[in-house]
């Protein structure tokens, strides 16, 4: 069902001139971005911004994505409601929540202590229940769940992180900004077998840094 929230027309709105108008076909996403309450993973000052069409800043210096590039990159991990999900950069924890309306269990990973404590207590106080959220680096994933079935990077990598394709499913999907700091492509991996893998490239993206072992390094 769709909530009915202060929000819930300007989220309509969202959806048809941000998402839909710009090629978003699969309707279980179109219906995740209508039901999640964006307006919850942002600062109460920043509330009235959370449905416009560019990312926000939610602390620690990083940002909640643009509603557009969450819809892309959700759209082309191609879940399925039993899927398993990780994603690495939790932030505030609304890509997380779009991943759990799609799929049976989301791990996300979060560097920053004190962003993945407000993600973690903001998708329990909403019911997702189907969340964990872990601290550490997530260039490494987490192994003690793997396999994914898909694996979603929300920050930039200046490649792709060889642990999180080696924690990918048979038939599941990575999808992962890569480039330099400024600008990126979103890269999708496809694991055919044990040791086969397709890429392709979709479209341009810009995102903050992802730190770490198998990402920048300061
Ligand atoms: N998906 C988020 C937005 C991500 S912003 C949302 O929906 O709000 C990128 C996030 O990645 C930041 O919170 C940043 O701290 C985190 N990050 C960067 N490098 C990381 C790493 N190695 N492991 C885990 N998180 C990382």
């Amino acid at each position: 069902m769709i909530p009915t929230d202060g929000y819930s027309e300007v989220r309509e709105t969202m959806v048809r001139h941000q998402i839909e108008s710009r090629g978003i076909q699969d309707q279980r996403v179109l219906a995740a971005m209508r039901k999640v309450p964006r307006h919850e993973f942002v600062p109460v000052s920043k509330q009235r911004e959370a449905y416009e069409d560019r990312p926000l800043e939610i602390g620690s210096g990083q940002t909640i994505s643009q509603p557009y590039i969450v819809a892309k990159m959700t759209e082309l991990l191609a879940l399925t409601p039993d899927s398993r999900v990780l994603e690495v950069g939790t932030g505030s924890g609304y890509q997380a929540a779009v991943l759990a309306e799609l799929a049976s269990e989301v791990v996300s990973v979060e560097r920053f202590e004190e962003l993945a404590g407000v993600a973690q207590a903001r998708l329990e106080a909403l019911e997702y229940g189907n969340v964990t959220v872990v601290v550490g680096d997530g260039t490494l994933g987490c192994r003690e769940r793997a396999p994914y079935d898909g694996i979603l990077v929300t920050a930039a990598a200046p490649q792709l992180p060889e642990a999180l394709r080696s924690q990918l499913a048979i038939g599941g999907r990575l999808v992962c900004p890569v480039g330099s700091r400024d600008l990126q492509q979103l890269k999708i991996v496809v694991r055919k077998g044990e040791a086969e893998f397709d890429e392709h490239e979709s479209i341009r993206c810009m995102f903050v840094p992802l730190m770490g072992r198998e990402g920048w390094s300061g």
